[in-house]
């Protein structure tokens, strides 16, 4: 059984705090086989992470900031740098579509419900499977990836799992488990993505990490005003975290818990 955690970002993101070495240490030390580091809108993580890999598993990846969400791009060869952002910064979902169609890519939604109640139908249509399992679909997010699970089963696509960590906490609180040998090769990890049954593991990471990381993003962006609102999303996320691990009724999103489809 090979365990992968499909969705990390490293500091090619600009909300990364882990360096790819970092990352794959990390890994080797969880004792998971592999990963898929997804930066946002960049290659550049999974390039040198292949060129490290040493026996791990590397799944090339994207996270690209589409019109109709994030998307991750799996078994890509590239990022996007061909096709022109919109002014918003996001690219068109349809072209990006298109591009990993074309590079034999497997197109998956990232956190699909995630603030929000429906997923486009006519993206839903161009997609391979959904992300089931968000660790940062935390807390009151969590029924958006029951959602994207349920969907899931319904239209009969594939699923991944992934922790989107962006800080060393987080590696590993989701995996997609993959019923092949350890030396399966990445040809046949596609064709198992693609199925519409299997497994994964999740579970939910602290809202602190996530502060950590948006606190870099507001600070990168918006300077010092955006400091000090990220301070208070902390101050805020340590509360939030300090009353469910509290709760009983969170037990599983706290210690984690196998999924079947
Ligand atoms: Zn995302
Ligand atoms: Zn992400």
């Amino acid at each position: 059984m090979l365990k992968i955690d499909m969705h990390v970002h490293s500091n090619h993101s600009f909300d990364g705090l882990m360096s790819v070495d970092d990352i794959l240490r990390k890994v080797r030390k969880l004792g998971l086989d592999g990963v898929a580091i997804a930066d946002h809108n960049s290659f550049a993580g999974s390039l040198e992470a292949m060129a490290k890999a040493d026996g791990l598993i590397i799944i090339p990846a994207v996270e690209y900031s589409t019109d109709c969400g994030h998307m991750l791009a799996f078994f890509v060869c590239s990022d996007a740098k061909g096709i022109l952002r919109q002014k918003n910064g996001k690219y068109n979902f349809f072209e990006v579509a298109k591009l990993v169609k074309s590079q034999g890519g497997l197109l998956f939604a990232a956190h699909p419900y995630k603030g929000r109640k429906n997923f486009p139908p006519e993206a839903l249509h161009l997609v391979d499977g959904l992300e089931v399992f968000n660790s940062r679909c935390v807390v009151r997010h969590q029924t958006s990836n029951n959602m994207a699970q349920r969907k899931v089963q319904e239209a009969g696509k594939g699923f991944c799992a992934g922790s989107d960590a962006h800080t060393p906490k987080e590696l590993g609180n989701a995996c997609r488990f993959f019923d092949l040998p350890p030396k399966a090769g990445l040809e046949n990890i596609k064709k198992a993505l693609a199925e519409t049954s299997g497994s994964y593991f999740g579970k939910f990471s602290p809202l602190s990490c996530y502060c950590r990381s948006d606190l870099l993003a507001r600070r990168k962006r918006d300077g010092f005003a955006g400091l000090v609102k990220g301070c208070l999303r902390f101050a805020a996320g340590l509360l939030i975290d300090a009353k469910y691990i509290l709760s009983r009724q969170n037990k599983d999103l706290k210690t984690g818990k196998i999924y079947e489809i």
